[in-house]
């Protein structure tokens, strides 16, 4: 039989031996009814983690997301992120049809933006302009091939934030990769962020699951919003259990798939069919091709390399949980026999 290795995303994982032993011992209830232990265990552990007052355990990234930005943006207003933002792109227009609220685009450093980019975007006080109340940053940057903010770069911003009464919401879909890779303390988050999302369910091997992490008050609104969106969810405790598991068992280990993101990268340099290799700091290696993307991508899945394109010439590849060393020595050898 033919190997197959699947770099296609870190969502495909599937969960561990150890995960499902501790989602089927789960202690459940009504979450609903504010009853469910697991749930609520997950959310006061994360917020704790973070360093932030309360916790809400939605089904998707794309819910704690679109939650924080309903609580954090009134109908009217704007939000300012950079014009790769996965709210902006990828969460299917919500910020419009959610929120009624209009996005100002920048244009980041592979998705990274700073605090002098984002200042002469926010609109005076003026009936012509919308109110800006809001700045979105992804941590790491998806589109800009799992780029990192340190902390020294969030801070200028959130100051920024803090002196025109914005709001600062993160999409820390891959923060535990951002971390790994920068050092920074997950405990001093809190401190500039008004929202955190937390997605348990990519690099971290969850089969569900996102928090979204604020204060307190937001997190009271964040349950309305979250009904109304129809993520409330009963039983929950049994995919919350997941997300304690991957916690205490799989941040620690994102190192490998970040060396594992380092190997190919390397190894890609080196073929004559790859044009260039983007930096790579955490679990992403984008790469631009010779011939155009898709015949390089049935290329490698022709030999079990699958992957996919995100442009003309470029191919993403993501290491997770289920990528063992074996699997990228097999890739860099299929590397090796293209062309
Ligand atoms: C995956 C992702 C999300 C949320 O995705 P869901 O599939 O809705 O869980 C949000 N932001 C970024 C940067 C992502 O990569």
């Amino acid at each position: 039989m033919q190997t197959t290795v699947d770099f296609r995303s870190d969502t495909i994982t599937k969960p561990t031996p150890g995960m499902l032993e501790a989602m089927m011992s789960a202690k459940v209830g009504d979450d609903v009814f504010g009853e469910d232990e697991t749930v609520n265990a997950l959310e006061e552990k994360a917020a704790a983690m973070f360093g932030m007052e309360a916790g809400i355990f939605c089904p998707s990234g794309t819910m704690t997301n679109q939650i924080a930005i309903k609580c954090f943006t009134q109908p009217m207003d704007e939000l300012i992120a950079d014009q790769t933002a996965h709210v902006y792109r990828y969460e299917g227009g919500g910020i419009a049809f959610n929120s009624a609220v209009s996005t100002r685009l920048l244009n980041g450093y592979r998705g990274i933006i700073t605090a002098e980019m984002i200042e002469p975007e926010i609109n005076a006080e003026n009936i012509h302009f919308p109110r800006t109340s809001l700045v979105v940053l992804e941590n790491t940057v998806n589109k800009g091939g799992g780029a990192c903010y340190t902390l020294e770069q969030i801070k200028p911003i959130a100051e920024l934030c803090h002196q025109h009464n914005l709001k600062l919401h993160l999409d820390g879909a891959r923060i535990f990769n951002a971390l790994t890779h920068t050092g920074d303390d997950a405990k001093d988050y809190g401190k500039y962020f008004n929202g955190i999302s937390v997605c348990l369910s990519k690099g971290l091997g969850a089969p569900v699951g996102s928090v979204l992490l604020a204060d307190k008050e937001t997190i009271k609104q964040a349950r309305r919003i979250r009904k109304v969106l129809g993520g409330g969810m009963r039983q929950a405790g049994f995919l919350a259990a997941a997300g304690i598991y991957a916690l205490d068992h799989h941040v620690e280990r994102l190192k490998i798939d970040h060396a594992h993101a380092r190997i190919l990268a390397d190894e890609l340099a080196k073929c004559s069919w790859v044009s260039a290799v983007l930096p790579v700091e955490t679990n992403i290696v984008l790469f631009d091709t010779v011939e155009p993307a898709d015949k390089v991508v049935a290329d490698l899945a022709a030999q079990g390399i699958i992957c996919m394109s995100t442009a003309k010439n470029r191919i993403r590849f993501v290491t997770h949980l289920d990528i063992h060393p074996e699997g990228v020595e097999y890739a860099v050898k299929v590397f090796k026999s293209l062309f």
